[in-house]
């Protein structure tokens, strides 16, 4: 029987002894170990009356089984729906009364709070890793080590992945088989991914890209992975002379540059760096050459088409870029106001079409009226730019733009110019309400360690470098900005935090 994702992902591993999962304790699980765990699991799953088609929702911890329960969902064709490990008990409601889950898997404590909220939504309830009845681990014990793969196509429903929530209430992303399939053999290509690789993942597997980008592309290649519960530096630092790649979010990137034990000599055994998730700045990109001669690959994705574009593998991998829309990726960037195509090098939002773009969001048929157009193209709500040689510039998010006084702001780029002053760290500028113009420019700068940036150069540098319209009429020191799980900066809070600050006195 047919199960595209299963066969080209996981049953093509069956019976090879090839390490798939380097775990912290130096433990290895088999690509065979991997895929017979999955399938006791998948076991587990039918005979709890789960059917293809079926959602289950996961809040779980990293771990083997974790990742053997998404396996197993695939291989059994239930809906796969992996929760931010973050969520409380209010947050997972929402998640699992919107996707109707049949059955909910959590770990631990957290189980006996949601019971009454499975009661009233009429889910299932079943820990992970536990010992005994009421875990699917223990239920595990008995079953066969192979499964009767359900039969599927490449247009049903694989997973249903929400976004990050950092613009508004998370959506329920519908990916089909192809959506999942086509990206991660795009990118075993584009990056060259072998069987001999060994990717360092210290990424959240409830998120696009530690599941879908990371895992799926390292199963569709036949590698392995490091598997790491979280990004511990020590723990990354201790294999990387035994890995050959690396995914992570900016952070990863800032965190190794603080860390002396990085040096030139451990990245030397690296073949690829990649970031994703959120903006890598210039001054990263660049210490992190100065110190190791490695260019971080820069790719941009989302929870609704995987991923969209990346810097090439050879060939200039362009600081503050993108790259290039993949292959089988359409990018065009179009006016929000008439949906046309912008002249060559304009602003506008960023659009894209191909194998790779989900099938909508799951009941709320129009916001994804709204978003996904007729002829295939999706609105991603990021705005960008393509440059002469082709590299995709982001230059924020629709939501972010600012308008005032009738000018368009984009926030970017303003932050690329504050990022450059001395004693800046990282900067995010926003738009707050402001009696004359609507909206006005304010500008949050979180200084380098131990510094404190002169406000009235940078005020002055930026005069120099921007259209008066664009300064910020003020700036404001912080320590740190708002993240997400993701790295992502929570610009919203920003904008909740300091929507008062043109307020008129005594109103
Ligand atoms: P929500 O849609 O719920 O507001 P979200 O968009 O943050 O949340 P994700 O799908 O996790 O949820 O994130 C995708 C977004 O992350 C992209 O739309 C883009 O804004 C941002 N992003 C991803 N990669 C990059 C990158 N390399 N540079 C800049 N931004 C990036
Ligand atoms: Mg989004």
């Amino acid at each position: 029987m047919a199960n595209p994702l299963y066969d080209r992902l996981f049953g093509k591993h069956a019976g090879k002894p090839t390490p798939f999962l380097h775990l912290p304790d130096g433990a290895v699980l088999t690509h065979d170990a991997f895929l017979q765990m999955a399938a006791r699991l998948a076991h587990v799953l039918t005979g709890l009356g789960l059917r293809p088609g079926d959602r289950l929702a996961a809040q779980v911890q990293k771990s083997p089984e974790a990742l053997a329960l998404y396996a197993a969902c695939v291989q059994a064709g239930v809906v796969f729906l992996p929760l931010n490990t973050g969520y409380t008990v209010d947050e997972l409601a929402y998640f699992i009364e919107n996707s109707g889950a049949a059955l909910v898997v959590c770990d631990g404590p957290g189980a006996t709070a949601l019971a009454p909220v499975c009661n009233r939504l009429g889910a299932g309830l079943k820990t992970l890793n536990a010992d005994g009845s009421g875990s699917l681990t223990g239920d595990m014990a008995g079953m066969p080590a192979s499964f009767a793969t359900a039969e599927r196509t490449e247009e049903d429903l694989a997973a249903l992945l929400y976004t990050s929530g950092t613009t508004g209430r998370s959506k329920g992303a519908m990916l089909t088989q192809t959506n999942l399939l086509s990206n991660a053999e795009t990118l075993v290509e584009y990056w060259r991914f072998t069987a001999d690789d060994v990717l360092l993942h210290a990424l959240p597997i409830f998120h696009t890209h530690g599941l879908f980008v990371a895992t799926n592309v390292t199963l569709a290649a036949g590698g392995a992975m490091v598997f790491l519960p979280k990004f511990d530096l020590d723990a990354i630092i201790g294999w990387m002379p035994r890995a050959t790649a690396m995914m992570g979010v900016p952070t990863f990137y800032t965190r190794l540059l603080d860390d002396a034990r990085f040096t030139r000599d451990l990245a030397s055994h690296m073949r690829l760096f990649i970031s994703g998730s959120a903006p890598l700045l210039a001054e990263t990109h660049r210490q992190f050459e100065e110190r190791t001669g490695h260019r971080i690959l820069e790719r941009y994705g989302m929870t609704e088409t995987n991923m969209n574009t990346s810097n090439p593998y050879d060939g200039e991998r362009r600081a503050g870029t993108v790259g290039f829309p993949l292959p089988g990726v359409e990018l065009k960037i179009t006016d929000p106001a008439t949906g046309e195509t912008v002249a060559p090098g304009e602003v506008g939002q960023i659009e894209v079409r191909g194998d790779n773009v989900f099938k909508g969001y799951w009941q709320m048929p129009e916001k994804t009226r709204e978003e996904l157009r007729d002829d295939g193209f999706f609105i991603t709500g990021d705005l960008g730019r393509i440059d002469e040689e082709g590299y995709v510039h982001i230059v924020g998010r629709n939501k972010d733009l600012i308008i005032s006084g009738g000018y368009n702001i984009y926030p970017k780029e303003v932050e690329i110019v504050l990022d450059e002053q001395p004693g800046v760290l990282e900067s995010a500028v926003i738009g707050v309400p402001h009696p004359d113009f609507g909206e006005t420019v304010l500008g949050i700068i979180v200084p380098k360690p131990g510094e404190m940036p002169d406000l009235d150069a940078i005020s002055e540098a930026v005069a120099a470098s921007l259209a008066r319209f664009k300064h910020p009429r003020k700036l404001i020191v912080v320590d740190e900005l708002p993240r997400n799980t993701m790295a992502k900066v929570q610009k919203n809070l920003l904008r909740e935090a300091y929507a008062d600050t043109f307020a008129p006195v005594g109103g």
